[in-house]
């Protein structure tokens, strides 16, 4: 069972922000912004290029659910989902991001060669 399906049975805890039958959201342990918390479908899907579109539409709604419960619906956010190795994902079950609680800065990408970025 991969480590968000643990989470997902309560085998490994998480700090809970908001559960329904089919989604769950969570604080990231390892915070890259003062807010971190990462969404996640209660069943196994690898990545966003698994995801059918029937999910997506659900997973929408809870997405824009958990924004509103951290206040960050007013000021705004950022939401990442790494898909695969050249996407950077660790954890090979879906997951989107939600980074916010302040203006995040977005220079990781060199504008000037788009090769830097690798
Ligand atoms: P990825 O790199 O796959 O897009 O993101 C995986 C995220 O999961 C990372 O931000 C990492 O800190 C987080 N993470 C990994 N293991 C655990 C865990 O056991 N609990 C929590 N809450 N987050 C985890
Ligand atoms: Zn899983």
């Amino acid at each position: 069972m991969c480590i968000f399906c643990k989470i997902v049975e309560g085998e490994i805890p998480s700090n809970k922000v908001l559960e329904d039958k089919n989604f769950l959201a969570f604080h990231d342990i390892n915070p890259a912004a003062p807010l971190h918390v990462l969404v996640i479908p209660k069943d196994h899907i690898v990545s966003f290029e698994e995801t059918p579109s029937e999910l997506m539409a659900k997973m929408t709604p809870f997405i824009q659910e958990v924004t509103k419960k951290l206040g960050l619906d007013k000021n705004g956010y950022r939401l990442v989902t790494n898909v695969g190795d050249d996407g950077g994902q660790e954890v090979k079950h879906l997951h989107f991001h939600i980074l916010g609680g302040g203006k995040l800065i977005w220079n990781h990408f060199p504008k000037d060669d788009p090769h830097k970025s690798l």
